[in-house]
């Protein structure tokens, strides 16, 4: 299995066709200054695949395409599924390689987030079956377009992914920050809720179960996270000024990018720290 952050888990626009530029849609509702089709292309993509604004996303107005992460899954559908030759070149495949995109950012993700796991010391005792379930996965990955499309990735990850996940993050959540052993000492069990715009300043939320947890806007400053398991957490617009959340558990870029925060907010090793933040004390 190869580490978090191996670049193979990690998008490399370089080596694509502008997928996520083409395949996606977005609309002004979202955030992004105006509406695109799926299947249409950005009116930003250059002819050599990359964007005309790369620099200047968030003060154009794109900040979704700031905080979207394909891990990987862009190149791999360029340069293995499809070989090599674009959409461009070949027309005719455009369709199927938009479509194959998607299926293959969800089984990326998946090997991200069973690649992490595979890094957190209390799991251990899982390496094995970690590693069985990252290859399977894996191998769905490296299918054909059509198998791909078939592929029934929800069932996968219901089944399969997310029990084991689960309870590698039972095992990293039972080691509480302080050293002692339990749940942890987040009191409330917060999976799947919705608490858009919350106030949880200043809160103990450490160790706290938030998996799938909607945090649109909500204000966590100062808010104690280590130990919290943020697996699909939408952080979107949260504010994590002065937050801490070293130790937390399967939070990706991608959440960070969509959440605010500053120079004082506590962070692992890995997510890096946003530049929109600002720098590090
Ligand atoms: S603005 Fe740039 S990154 Fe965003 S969709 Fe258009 S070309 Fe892609």
């Amino acid at each position: 299995m190869p580490p978090p952050g191996a670049p193979e888990l990690r998008g490399d626009c370089a080596d694509c066709f502008g997928l996520c530029c083409v395949a996606l849609s977005f609309s002004a509702v979202e955030g992004f200054p105006s509406d695109k089709g799926a299947g249409e292309p950005c009116g930003h993509l250059r002819d050599d695949f990359g964007c005309a604004v790369h620099r200047e996303l968030r003060p154009r107005g794109y900040a979704g395409c700031a905080t979207y992460d394909c891990f990987g899954a862009g190149q791999k559908a360029s340069r293995h599924t499809f070989g090599g030759v674009d959409w461009r070149q070949e027309p005719a495949t455009a369709p199927a390689m938009f479509a194959v995109l998607p299926v293959l950012r969800q089984l990326q993700e998946l090997l991200h987030y069973l690649a992490e796991a595979r890094a957190l010391p209390a799991a251990h005792p899982l390496h094995t079956e970690l590693a069985r379930v990252y290859g399977l996965t894996e191998r769905l990955t490296l299918a054909d377009a059509d198998t791909l499309l078939v592929t029934d990735v929800a069932r996968h990850r219901a089944e399969v992914v997310a029990p084991l996940l689960a309870r590698a993050a039972e095992l990293a959540r039972g080691t509480r920050p302080d050293g002692r052993t339990g749940r942890g000492a987040g009191p409330r069990r917060l999976r799947g809720a919705d608490l858009s715009g919350a106030r949880f300043t200043g809160a103990d939320l450490r160790g706290a179960d938030l998996r799938g947890a909607r945090l649109i806007a909500a204000d966590l400053r100062g808010a104690d996270l280590r130990g919290a398991d943020l697996i699909g957490a939408d952080l979107r617009g949260a504010d994590l000024a002065g937050a801490d959340l070293r130790d937390t558990l399967f939070l990706t870029q991608s959440q960070l990018d969509a959440a605010k925060g500053d120079s004082t907010t506590a962070l692992p090793p890995r997510p890096v720290r946003p530049a929109h933040w600002g720098t590090a004390p």
